[in-house]
C-alpha cells in the first residue's frame, strides 16, 4: 500500500514539477526562482514522510489541531513548515512552536501572539501578510485578508515585532470581486503590492501564489512560492 502511495505521489509529484518548469520556461525565469510548498492538509504524516523521501523539502498545513502533530511526528525530516490557514488569535501562539513561516498574517491582533510565540521557543518566524484583492476599495469583503490599503500598517507591525521577520506577501486568487476567474491580473496586482512593500522592506521578497489550479498563472506573475495540495496528494475528502 505504501509503495503504491509511494508511486503515486512521486508521479503526481513530477507532473506537478514539469508545470512548474515550463510555465518558469515560458516566462523566461530560472527555475530555482520558484519554491515548492505541498500543501499536506488532511493527508496523513505517513504521506509527508513519503514527501519528503521523493525530494520534497517545504510542507504546509491550514489548520493548527491537525499540522501540530503531524509536524511533531515528522519532525526527524528537517523539513520547513508553512503555515497558511487562517489563523485565531488564540492559537498563534501555540503556531509559532512548529511552523516557520505563517502565510495568513492578516491583522495587527495576531503580531503579538505570533511574537510571544517566537521569542519563548527562542525562534525567527518568517511572516507573510495574506492580502484579500477582492477587499480592494469599495468592493465587499471576501475571504480572509488584508485589504491592500492595509498592508503598509500591518507590515510596519511585523518589522517591528521581536521575533518575526516580515518575508512577504500570501494570496488566494478571489472568487469573487473584480478578479473573479481573472487570476493573472490577481496577481500581478500582487506583485505590485509587493513592489511598494519592498520599497519599505527590501528583505520582504517572498510572493506566495498559485494553487493546483492556476500555478502557471502566479509564476507568469513572478510569484516566488506556490502551494499545491491536490495535485500532488489527490482530490481531498470534503473538509470536516
Ligand atoms: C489548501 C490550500 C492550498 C492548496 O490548494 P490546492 O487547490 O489543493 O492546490 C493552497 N493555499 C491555501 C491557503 C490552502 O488552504
Amino acid at each position: 500500500m505504501s509503495d503504491e502511495r509511494r508511486a503515486e505521489l512521486a508521479a503526481n509529484l513530477a507532473r506537478v514539477e514539469d508545470r512548474i518548469a515550463a510555465a518558469c520556461k515560458a516566462a523566461g525565469r530560472d527555475r530555482d526562482e520558484v519554491t515548492l510548498i505541498v500543501i499536506t492538509k488532511t493527508y496523513p504524516a505517513s504521506d509527508v514522510r513519503l514527501l519528503a523521501e521523493l525530494g520534497v523539502a517545504h510542507v504546509g498545513e491550514n489548520r493548527d489541531q491537525e499540522a501540530a502533530p503531524k509536524a511533531a511526528e515528522c519532525a526527524d525530516l528537517g523539513l520547513t513548515w508553512h503555515f497558511v490557514g487562517q489563523l485565531q488569535t488564540n492559537k498563534a501562539r501555540h503556531v509559532a512552536a512548529y511552523a516557520d513561516y505563517v502565510h495568513s498574517v492578516d491583522r495587527v491582533r495576531l503580531v503579538s501572539p505570533l511574537s510571544a510565540g517566537a521569542v519563548r521557543d527562542g525562534r525567527e518566524l518568517g511572516i507573510l501578510l495574506q492580502v484579500a484583492l477582492d477587499k480592494e476599495g469599495a468592493e465587499p469583503a471576501g475571504r480572509g485578508g488584508v485589504a491592500p490599503e492595509g498592508v503598509a500598517e500591518l507590515a510596519a507591525a511585523v518589522a517591528a515585532a521581536e521575533g518575526l521577520r516580515l518575508d512577504g506577501l500570501m494570496t488566494v486568487a478571489p472568487l469573487s470581486g473584480r478578479y473573479a476567474g481573472r487570476q493573472q491580473e490577481a496577481f500581478r496586482r500582487l506583485m505590485e503590492i509587493s513592489s511598494g512593500l519592498r520599497a519599505a522592506h527590501p528583505g520582504a521578497s517572498m510572493v506566495s501564489a498559485g494553487m493546483s489550479a492556476d500555478l502557471e498563472e502566479a509564476v507568469a506573475a513572478g510569484a516566488t512560492h506556490v502551494r499545491v495540495g491536490s495535485a500532488v496528494l489527490g482530490v481531498r475528502p470534503r473538509l470536516r
